[in-house]
């Protein structure tokens, strides 16, 4: 496996840009750097190419992908029927961690949308990103460049970490600020439903569609049997080999319920506030109301308690408001759903 240098854009980024493009333009996959996660890019165009992203990720291949852009006139390439609210939103939200589901075009294979009649579309706003897209002349599908069901990457590392061996190349760059994976609303069903929570919040999102769908599967487990709008949604995700069960309620409880029960937990996810009160291993998110600084560390958190070898972890529920409810979305799903009401 290639390494890029790319931790700024100087002179000697022009190479490592063409380089990386190259490698995509002859069907590689390369480890980009984006503001959310890092992402695992390849040609949207590509079958074979889009086939090795599945096979480096051990994907199901029912998990659609989503297609990156750097410009707006890429998109009536790949999506049609473009609402006017869909438009409102991409106005406003691009470039940024917010990704529209959209009727599909003939270009796009039926590898790309896990063979749905519509394509996730992002125009991401990390400057790597867009000048590799840019330069490649391609609409990129990437998912994040993790080994399937682990937590997303945040860092090189963790890519190197995960992939190692699997794909082309990987650019090493900044860490990636946001660390959780982009918003996705679907605009194919009226009215538009989120799917995914991410630092584009549900607030933000209903200023300007009032009337969006919070899918249940947000922040519940998708009944067995029932057809999910997200293939993603219905996976256990993002989760450490460590069991994890998620506890819901305030500080005194929380601190309360792990004090009691130390003998079940060697560790615990918590945040600020938990800290003075806790008697088991700890590591704190931040404050409970700073969900960015929660998002950024997350999955880091989650990698570091495999390396410390922790077995079973409790982990304090975020409120489910702004950011929170995309931190709450990963941390049930790293839970495989068991949660505990306090
Ligand atoms: P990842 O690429 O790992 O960030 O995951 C992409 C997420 O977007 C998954 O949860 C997918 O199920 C979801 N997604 C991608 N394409 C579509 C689509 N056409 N319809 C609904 N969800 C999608
Ligand atoms: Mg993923």
């Amino acid at each position: 496996m290639k390494t890029l240098h790319l931790k700024a854009m100087d002179e000697n980024a022009v190479n490592e840009i063409t380089k990386a493009a190259e490698i995509l333009k002859n069907g590689g996959l390369v480890a980009i750097p984006t503001e959310t996660v890092y992402g695992l890019a390849a040609s949207a165009f590509n079958e074979s190419a889009v086939a090795n992203i599945f096979k480096a990720k051990g994907r199901p291949n029912d998990n659609p992908l989503i297609v990156h852009i750097a410009e707006i006139t890429e998109l009536e390439k790949i999506a049609k029927d473009i609402t006017p609210i869909a438009k409102k939103c991409m106005d406003s939200f691009w470039p940024g961690p917010f990704t529209a589901v959209l009727p599909k075009t003939e270009v796009i294979p039926a590898s790309v949308s896990g063979g749905l009649n519509t394509v996730a579309v992002r125009m991401p706003n990390n400057p790597v990103a867009r000048a590799i897209i840019k330069k490649s002349g391609l609409p990129l599908a990437a998912p994040s460049a993790n080994r399937s069901g682990s937590p997303s990457p945040s860092t090189a590392n963790h890519v190197i970490d995960d992939l190692d061996g699997r794909i082309d190349a990987v650019v090493i760059s900044e860490n990636c600020e946001v660390g959780v994976e982009s918003t996705v609303v679907t605009f194919a069903t009226e009215p538009p439903r989120l799917l995914r929570p991410g630092a584009v919040t549900a607030e933000q999102l209903k200023e300007l569609i009032p009337d969006l769908i919070i899918d249940p599967a947000v922040t519940a487990e998708p009944e067995k049997g029932v057809a999910v709008a997200s293939p993603g949604m219905k996976y256990k995700h993002y989760a450490p080999k460590a069991e994890v069960i998620m506890a819901v309620g305030s500080i005194n409880s929380f601190c309360e319920y792990c004090n009691t029960h130390k003998a079940d937990f060697d560790f615990a996810l918590c945040y600020d506030e938990d800290e003075k009160n806790l008697l088991i291993p700890h590591l704190s998110l931040g404050e409970n109301e700073n969900h960015e600084k929660q998002a950024e560390l997350l999955f880091k958190y989650l990698r570091d308690i495999d390396k410390k070898g922790y077995k079973r972890v409790i982990v304090h529920a975020p409120l489910k408001e702004g950011v929170g409810l995309a931190v709450y979305n990963r941390l049930i799903r790293a839970a495989g759903f068991k949660v505990i009401d306090l």
